[in-house]
């Protein structure tokens, strides 16, 4: 007998690389090309000793009234946590706690099941269709909750909003979370329907869309007995998640409308524009409505491919898991970022 023997041991998640490397293009993480709002800045440095000295307001009011106002719903409606992946693994522990299994689809963000492990939470992975959507119907059994994100990740699929309701109305005994962390990207969210269903958690980020991954700030939405039961658990579990500075970039950021639409229209028209370019490549790709593209070329091997990217400092994702291991994930950067891409593609498909 050994101490090792009581060890909670778990397969880690494993984020896409942070290279420490200078000069690459970095497309593997669907991190936003563009800055945050110059008022993000402004707001930082407005941060006083006083407020690095004392700790921060546990229940995050100013983000979670700015996030409020923003969107149209009620402070008792809205969660915020460290990044969605706080958000999402204080969710799992509140809501997935039945010996029933948790359904999401197979091929899908890959931290659920690692989450699921952590917490000894039971699940079931549904299969996509080949064409990479989800069937709603696999979503209508008996289980322990639901949770699928919109688009899909690492698809960049969307599913309607009539389907998602369907499958949220067939499970009012369980909760059913929507991780929107790429709807701004032209997809359509489902928070509206907050309002008519109660087993409804709608999850976002700012690190897509707002340019904000280094200062991890996620939120969500729902109904207010949802919500409360949410930070129940997060109270139980650290009081102090948003510190300072995440919360006034979260607040500066989410006033910023203006700013926030011009940087996703930009980064929509350049990922339109990549579609037609990487078709014209030999490119096979599920039309994403993301700030990514997974696509795989007809004849060029993706692990190949994402070498030779590589060497030439430009990064993208690839997965080697089943059904997806010949799909590299591109994530949209600026235009001349994406131009170099597809220069280096044109080259090594060319060799
Ligand atoms: N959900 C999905 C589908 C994601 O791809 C990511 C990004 N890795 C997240 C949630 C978490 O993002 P963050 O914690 O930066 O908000």
């Amino acid at each position: 007998m050994s101490w090792t023997e009581n060890v909670r041991r778990v397969v880690p998640y494993t984020p896409g690389e942070q290279p420490k490397e200078q000069n690459i293009i970095k497309l593997n993480t669907n991190e936003n090309p563009y800055p945050p709002s110059p008022a993000v800045r402004v707001a930082i440095r407005e941060v006083t000793e006083e407020g690095m000295r004392r700790y921060p307001d546990p229940s995050a009011d100013v983000l979670v009234s700015a996030i409020a106002e923003e969107y149209g719903v009620e402070k008792e409606e809205v969660f915020v946590g460290v990044g969605s992946d706080d958000v999402l693994a204080m969710a799992f522990l509140t809501f997935f706690n039945s010996e029933k299994p948790v359904l999401f689809p197979d091929i899908t963000y890959s931290f659920y099941d690692v989450w699921a492990d952590l917490y000894r939470i039971p699940y079931e992975c549904m299969p996509l269709k080949d064409d990479f959507t989800i069937d709603p119907e696999d979503y209508k059994k008996e289980n322990g909750g639901v949770i699928l994100p919109n688009p899909n990740a690492p698809t960049g699929v969307c599913m309607g909003t009539d389907a998602i309701e369907s499958i949220i109305k067939s499970n009012p005994d369980s909760v059913v979370i929507i991780d929107e962390a790429y709807v701004d990207f032209g997809a359509v969210s489902v928070l509206p329907l907050i309002r008519k269903y109660d087993n409804l958690l709608v999850v976002q980020t700012m690190s897509k869309s707002r340019s904000l991954a280094g200062m991890r700030i996620g939120f969500a939405f729902g109904d207010a007995k949802l919500i409360k039961y949410l930070n129940d658990v997060k109270f139980s579990f650290n009081s102090y998640t948003m510190n300072q500075t995440a919360l006034a970039a979260g607040v500066a950021a989410v006033k910023d409308r203006a700013y926030f639409d011009t940087c996703c229209k930009k980064i929509i028209a350049t990922r339109e524009w990549v579609k037609a370019e990487l078709k014209d490549l030999g490119f096979a790709f599920p039309d994403a409505k993301s700030n990514f593209i997974f696509a795989t070329h007809l004849e060029y091997p993706a692990k190949k491919l994402f070498d030779e990217l590589k060497s030439r400092k430009i990064y993208v994702r690839y997965f080697n898991k089943p059904r997806i291991d010949n799909y590299i994930r591109i994530t949209i950067g600026t235009d001349a970022q994406m131009r170099a891409f597809l220069n280096a593609v044109t080259e090594i498909l060319d060799k």
